[in-house]
């Protein structure tokens, strides 16, 4: 299987390299040349495995003979071990035919960990099998930062560096940054927004004298191997629910576009999936493109739901690629009118996308209004990002078609913003009771190219 990039000007890379490296060298995404189909027999039969045993099925027709099946089982048994969950991903009923997918049973109590355990695992095979050492640099918005320190914390081939906007995440979220002690971490406070973090990380990406000295590996949503390991819970939580035999609906709170991605993925690879719908909060650039197809950006408005403060969603550029017939000089052609503040998809790229996505906004009131609703009649204490996809899903679903919401974080990431909507106070899960007690390391900089890079030269091991 070869990776090629949305802009069409980067070489053909492997699976290994499309995830050593993140970003392609022309600017792109990499994306898999063509997608893999399972049978309807073959997802039958994912039907009460585990989901160590679906995630093989669902992941090994996308990754070269440089893991072998024997090593890839023994890597994704080892990175769902830490999970407090043996389901991993346990769905629970809402309401008739409204199901909430629980991925926050990790160790940092968001779904990007599903992600990042194995990507840590991964990398660590491959680079001491190649003797070599890379310098992780991620963009944050609170959570992919956690869940990448706690991926790759102590690991002998790595440095981790994560920006994240000073002062916009959350108590949980800057501690589970600040309070590893190994020598392989370091937390970045940026005067910025997430969006200055990630548009500085984008820049170290192109500046390729910087980025071949440090060896600069990216593991942001952009990643392709973190998106493949988003795909295996949409098959393992259909089948639980019928699928193949029953079409199942999905919708996911996004503001990179990743999560949703995934989904997107799974249907392409043969699941039987009928809507994807993307839940916003008022940062809502996603649901305003796919209702006019103008895709402009504005300022980022803070919010209760911190992880979809965004306004430039990187992975939508995977499905423009997509929804231009995979026709790479016409996504860098939007990519470069993005960089003067938006671009129109063409009539035809947005049917396109409307074929298989729909969309919804919610604004703060509402939810914090879900969050307790939620906990009244349906009972379950909901994190703001989660509340907003039980939201948009009870608006826009199909009462004949079951509907699976994601929910993205544990309410516990968020105590704030759960405790003035519902008046209780999520408690950490035990095994991390300790987190408000632990020291805090922590470096402020600003938001400068010039400024990062140094620092990553300086601190890095040699
Ligand atoms: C990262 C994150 C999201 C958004 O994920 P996308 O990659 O933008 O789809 C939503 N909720 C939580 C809790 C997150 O951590």
């Amino acid at each position: 299987m070869l990776y090629i990039s949305t802009r069409g000007q980067a070489p053909e890379l492997t699976f290994e390299e499309a995830m050593l490296s993140g970003l392609a060298r022309d600017g792109g995404l990499y994306v898999p040349k063509t997608i893999p189909h399972l049978s309807e027999a073959e997802i039958t039969a994912m039907a009460g495995l585990s989901y160590e045993e679906t995630a093989f099925r669902v992941m090994r027709p996308f990754i070269d003979q440089s893991f072998s099946d024997a090593v890839l089982g023994d890597l994704i048994s080892k990175a769902y071990a830490q999970f407090g969950h043996g389901a991993r991903a346990p769905l629970v009923q809402l309401a008739p035919n409204h199901f909430l997918l629980e991925l926050f049973h990790g160790p940092t109590l968001a779904f990007k960990d599903f992600a990042m355990q194995l990507i840590g695992q991964l990398f660590q095979n491959a680079l001491t099998r190649r003797n070599e050492r890379v310098t992780i640099v991620g963009a944050t918005s609170g959570d992919t930062g956690s869940a990448a320190i706690e991926a790759f914390r102590g690991l002998d081939n790595v440095d981790v560096f994560i920006l994240y906007p000073h002062g916009r995440v959350s108590e949980v979220q800057r501690r589970q940054m600040t309070t590893p002690s190994e020598s392989n971490v370091h937390a970045l406070a940026v005067d910025g927004t997430f969006d200055d973090c990630q548009a500085r990380l984008k820049d170290m990406f192109n500046d390729f004298p910087f980025r071949d000295e440090v060896r600069l590996a990216g593991v942001n949503s952009i990643n392709w191997a973190r998106v493949l390991a988003q795909v295996v819970y949409y098959f393992s939580s259909a089948v639980s629910l019928g699928a193949p035999k029953r079409k199942i609906s999905f919708t996911i709170p996004t503001g990179n576009f990743g999560d949703i991605f995934a989904g997107y993925i799974a249907k392409q690879m043969g699941l039987p999936i009928d809507r994807l719908i993307v839940a916003t909060n008022q940062n809502d650039i996603l649901h305003r493109c796919l209702s006019t197809g103008g895709y402009q950006t504005t300022d980022v408005h803070p919010s209760v739901s911190p992880s979809m403060d965004i306004q430039v969603s990187s992975n939508f550029e995977r499905a423009l690629f997509d929804a231009y017939d995979r026709d790479g000089g016409a996504v860098a052609h939007l990519m470069s009118d993005l960089s003067e503040g938006g671009f129109h998809v063409s009539p035809e790229a947005l049917q396109a996308l409307r074929a298989h996505f729909d969309s919804g906004r919610v604004g703060e009131d509402e939810t914090l209004h879900q969050i307790a609703a939620s906990h009244s009649t349906m009972g379950e204490l909901l994190c703001p990002h989660s509340a907003i996809g039980v939201k948009v899903a009870e608006d826009l679903r199909d009462p004949a078609t079951p509907m699976i919401t994601l929910a993205t974080a544990h309410p516990a990431k968020f105590p704030d913003a759960v405790e003035n909507a519902s008046g209780i106070r999520p408690p950490l899960p035990h095994r991390m009771a300790d987190l408000y007690e632990r020291s805090e390391r922590v470096t402020r900089v600003a938001n400068d190219l010039g400024t990062l890079e140094d620092l990553i030269r300086e601190r890095r091991a040699k």
